[in-house]
């Protein structure tokens, strides 16, 4: 009797252990990017490396706009009309930075946003090049840079984030997220 307790027992702990183990890994591979180390969804530790690096692992269009303070051509970006429900994330680094629900339609030609996601998300920095006085923003993670912001936006708070499309990643929030606000509107 005591011996099958304790096969019972050594049985239990097998199972647990077994249980732990198994537990469900989250695979999704829009979390990280092939080829690029740094890219994290989750990660907020800032990255600093040098444009060097960043052209190893960054493509093309988006190393132009990232490192080389690029500006797509107006009217190019899949996102400029786009109405999904979801999140924006910055395409070199995985930082999120804006939310669909502060997207909106400015008719300037690029994605045009109204407030980032956190006070953090994003870096602001006078730019007097081209002979304007701009405020460019950056990634606050990466301080790729993403466009400019502007003081003509919407309500509440009167900015246009007017951002390259390249150097935006999104995803679609999750359809029980979806139908929450959905319901709450
Ligand atoms: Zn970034």
């Amino acid at each position: 009797m005591r011996y099958l307790i304790l096969i019972a027992l050594v049985q239990l702990t097998i199972v647990s252990c077994h249980g732990q183990s198994a537990s469900p890994k989250k695979n999704n591979m829009s979390d990280t990017k092939n080829n690029n180390p740094v890219y994290s969804r989750k990660d907020s530790t800032k990255v600093a490396m040098s444009d060097e690096e960043w052209r190893k692992i960054l493509p093309a269009d988006v190393y132009y706009i990232a490192r080389q303070k690029g500006t797509e051509r107006p009217w190019t970006s899949k996102f400029e009309k786009f109405n999904e429900v979801g999140t924006y994330y910055c395409a070199a680094c995985g930082n999120p930075l804006f939310k669909s629900d502060t997207k909106f339609e400015s008719g300037c030609g690029w994605p045009s946003f109204y407030e980032p996601i956190s006070k953090g998300s994003i870096i602001y920095t006078p730019d007097h090049s081209h002979g304007m006085e701009r405020t460019e923003v950056q990634c606050g993670r990466c301080k790729a840079h993403l466009g400019h912001v502007f003081e003509d936006g919407p309500p509440p708070t009167g900015l246009r984030y007017c951002i390259n499309g390249v150097i935006l990643d999104f995803e679609k929030a999750k359809e029980v997220e979806k139908n929450y606000k959905e319901k709450k509107d």
